[in-house]
């Protein structure tokens, strides 16, 4: 059975690169692997830092840092590598390992000790501690030969050090994630929408994830296929986990739809697992000889790890199964979102997020209901759903446009907020979010960068996470936040617009 769906990021590593020269002699390079190894074990020990750092001995020659760089590429673990220059390492033995290098950078610069020893400092001090020139050789072959990377500064007792890096280490798994990614499509966009599309061949280069599709009717035999038995315990589960109304409970006159979406659910299952997929896209358009809509179940597969987009939205499904790694082991969840409708409300406007089903209940800590309503879309049978209000606390909705001549990130910093009243007539999961720097700004930026209605919406990591894997994955990322203003962002969208043309070559 395939777990490709897994959002652990324990059997990932990051492995941390340390440079010196063979100038300085054997006592003082003893010296820097073992500093060197305590910055590494230093910043392990911290509850930020969420992959395992791995030391690897100190690189003295041109010859072993090309080497080190091709093992880290081979290594389908190794989701980054760390570089710090402890003593001083002549960079142009970097530049063939930098060049070879394909898995993401992370510069830090730091140094073993946090004062300057005022009294003892004497010479041999100076020459054991030079990263401070040292990381500057290095900077500067980095930059001449354009490699991406993250630079973080500080030592590493500085609790800010460890949150950087673990903001980054979070992008580089979400990154393995995806350049590892299959995406099964049931079904092809909902007709004549136009942002859901995409050029999937770019796609597989730019961000490794393979988009394919299968007949819904695959699908629709996997899920007439499911066991009784399985179908039994899979609604024994709902009842002890959810709130589930009466009407659909054992016994009850309308148990059977819930029993139908629990087929959906082992019938999803199946196929992805089959596939090795950790995302998938439905499309209501397209149900073939399903009964109803999936709901509940793609819920429950995006609160499994599942990447998720409707109506055949496969670049929100990357951005949601990306969002899911990115953010494992933390408060908080990530799923399909759409901007919806607002509260117009002068200075107190806010964004009510929802989809016809599908919001991931990783979004609550609460308790979800499972209901039962007609749906007008779709032409079939009532479909399930769980619903719940989204936790208020600080998030991002993210989206991912195809430009043309290359993809575009839009994020923006919100609050997700408590509902002003209650919503009883909603019969599905929602979140209601005020945008920063402010509505009319937000909405404003996201219409002009001609980002789209899909998103995720993630509660668990926030802009920091989404600014690194853009810049790990070379993507496009406009950025709307406290610091926003319409005459700057057009700006950046005209330079960004000449940027990227030249970026990628005339
Ligand atoms: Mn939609």
């Amino acid at each position: 059975m395939s777990n490709a769906h897994n959002t652990s990021l324990d059997h990932y590593e990051v492995w941390f690169l340390t440079g010196s020269q063979h100038l300085y002699g054997e006592d003082v390079l003893k010296q820097v692997a073992a500093q060197s190894q305590e910055i590494a074990q230093q910043l392990n020990e911290s509850s930020d830092v969420p992959v395992t750092i791995v030391w690897k001995p100190v690189l003295t020659d041109a010859e072993s840092i090309r080497r080190t760089a091709l093992e880290a590429n081979a290594a389908d673990h190794v989701v980054g590598v760390t570089a710090w220059m402890h003593t001083f390492s002549p960079a142009k033995m970097w530049i063939q390992g930098l060049d070879l290098l394909r898995k993401p950078l992370l510069h830090l610069h730091t140094q073993a000790n946090v004062e300057l020893p005022w009294e003892d400092i004497d010479f041999d001090f100076m020459n054991l501690n030079q990263a401070a020139h040292g990381d500057r050789e290095f900077g500067y072959i980095q930059s001449r030969l354009g490699i991406p990377r993250k630079t973080v500064v500080g030592h590493v007792s500085n609790p800010e050090v460890s949150r950087q890096v673990g903001v980054w280490q979070r992008a580089a798994a979400g990154w393995a994630a995806v350049r590892t990614l299959k995406l099964t499509r049931f079904g092809d966009n909902m007709r004549n929408v136009a942002v859901t599309e995409g050029d999937k061949t770019e796609a597989e280069l730019r961000f490794g994830v393979s988009v394919n599709t299968w007949s819904v009717n695959e699908l629709a035999d996997a899920v007439h296929g499911a066991e009784e038995s399985d179908v039994d315990a899979l609604v024994a589960e709902y009842e002890r986990l959810y709130d589930v109304a009466p009407e659909l409970r054992a016994g009850a006159h309308r148990h059977e739809s819930l029993r139908y979406s629990a087929r959906i659910e082992l019938g999803l299952r199946s196929v992805l697992e089959a596939n090795g997929s950790a995302a998938f896209t439905t499309s209501f358009e397209d149900l073939g000889a399903l009964r109803q809509l999936p709901g509940m179940a793609v819920q429950r597969l995006m609160a499994d790890g599942y990447g998720f987009g409707a109506e055949g939205d496969w670049k929100t499904a990357i951005l949601v199964r990306a969002a899911k790694v990115m953010g494992a082991g933390l408060p908080g969840g990530a799923s399909l979102m759409e901007d919806y409708t607002y509260h117009l409300a002068p200075g107190a406007e806010k964004i009510l997020g929802a989809h016809m089903l599908e919001v991931c209940p990783s979004l609550t800590a609460a308790k979800p209901r499972v209901e039962i309503h007609p749906l007008g879309i779709g032409g079939r049978e009532d479909p399930v759903r769980m619903v719940f209000d989204t936790d208020a606390g600080p998030g991002v909705v993210v989206a991912l446009s195809d430009m043309r001549d290359r993809f575009r990130l839009v994020a923006n910093a919100v609050d997700v907020v408590d509902l002003d009243e209650p919503l009883p007539n909603l019969p599905v999961a929602r979140a209601l979010w005020s945008p920063k720097p402010d509505f009319a700004t937000s909405a404003a930026a996201w219409l002009t960068a001609g980002a789209a209605h899909h998103t995720v919406l993630s509660t668990a990591v926030g802009m920091d996470v989404f600014e690194d894997f853009a810049e790990i994955s070379q993507t496009e990322l406009l950025t709307i936040d406290e610091g926003t203003t319409i005459k700057a962002f057009k700006k950046e969208l005209a330079w960004n617009a000449a940027y990227y043309k030249l970026a990628g070559g005339l």
